[in-house]
């Protein structure tokens, strides 16, 4: 059992941060890997990626945003439960190497997923630049995080309640029309905008990683549940990624499968709320 000494919620309880007791994976996990977790005995299994480590305290803090079943029983969870399995590190070790000004865009909870990343650029020598881009100022997460990490922070709401009004494409527009230069580009956040920002940087030619989070089971490379096609072959996300060269994902597939399942999961979501 791994127990919840810490639990926040984010972006007007849309988002849930929970912070977990375990002193092995805080130890080996690097940035941008992730976890496992099946809540109970019955539970699904729910792929996480960790956006802090704690080794002083031997702890990792997930951040998600209530989707479906499995992530409002999570939510549930109060500090001092306990999540009955948790596996991780999962997926390639990131090699984060000195390329030179490394910009970061984040889109809603994949803004916590970018943060961990952020880190390990920085760790490498890295400039840093942020974009994180929200509905509205109150879905906004972790921009004191960022800010901490970057040497310029760049903030979107799609509605203009703060920062830049706009979407993160239109910070990489204005950083282009700027003549910044951009060694490499690392985004995440909903599929629509990491298509988005990969037609937009393919066009300025900037490298591009994404991460993906596609429909995932077992986690091992067993199943083939999150397959995706990169480059005209097919990867599975959970051990050949989950970060690709944005240039060669097949997005329309990616977003073709994400939705496969999406009415049982508004069922069992349902049905849950009725029990
Ligand atoms: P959202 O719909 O609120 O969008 C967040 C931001 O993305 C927007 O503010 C905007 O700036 C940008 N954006 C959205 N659509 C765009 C478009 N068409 N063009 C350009 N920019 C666009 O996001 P949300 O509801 O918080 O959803 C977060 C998503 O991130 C979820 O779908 C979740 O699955 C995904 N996610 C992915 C990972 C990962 O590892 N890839 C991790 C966590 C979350």
């Amino acid at each position: 059992m791994y127990s919840i000494i810490d639990r926040r919620e984010l972006a007007r309880g849309n988002m849930v941060s929970l912070t977990v007791n375990a002193p092995e994976i805080a130890r080996k996990i690097r940035p941008g890997q992730f976890v496992v977790l099946r809540i109970n005995e019955t539970g699904e299994r729910v792929p996480l990626t960790v956006a802090y480590k704690n080794l002083a305290h031997g702890s990792i803090t997930i951040i998600f945003q209530v989707v479906g079943k499995s992530t409002a029983m999570l939510a549930s969870l109060k500090t001092g439960d306990a999540i009955k399995d948790l596996v991780g590190p999962l997926g390639c070790t990131e090699h984060f190497e000195k390329v030179g000004t490394v910009v970061g865009i984040g889109g809603g909870s994949g803004i916590a997923v970018l943060h961990h990343l952020m880190e390990g650029y920085a760790a490498a020598g890295n400039n840093l630049i942020g974009i994180i881009g929200a509905r509205d100022r109150e879905m906004l997460i972790l921009e004191d995080e960022m800010e901490r990490l970057c040497s310029r922070l760049m903030v979107t709401t799609d509605d203009g309640s703060y920062g830049m009004h706009g979407l993160v494409t239109d910070a990489i527009k204005k950083l282009v029309e700027e003549q910044v230069h951009i060694d490499l580009v690392m985004a995440v956040g909903p599929l629509i905008m990491m298509r988005a920002v990969c037609e937009m940087t393919r066009l300025y030619k900037i490298p591009t990683m994404v991460s993906l989070n596609p429909i995932m089971i077992d986690a091992t490379g067993m199943c083939g549940g999150c397959r995706v096609t990169v480059g005209n072959k097919t990867r599975f996300a959970c051990v050949d990624g989950p970060h690709f060269d944005g240039h060669a994902v097949d997005f329309d597939e990616l977003m073709q499968r994400n939705t496969m399942y999406q009415r049982d999961e508004k069922q069992s979501l349902l049905s849950s709320i009725k029990a």
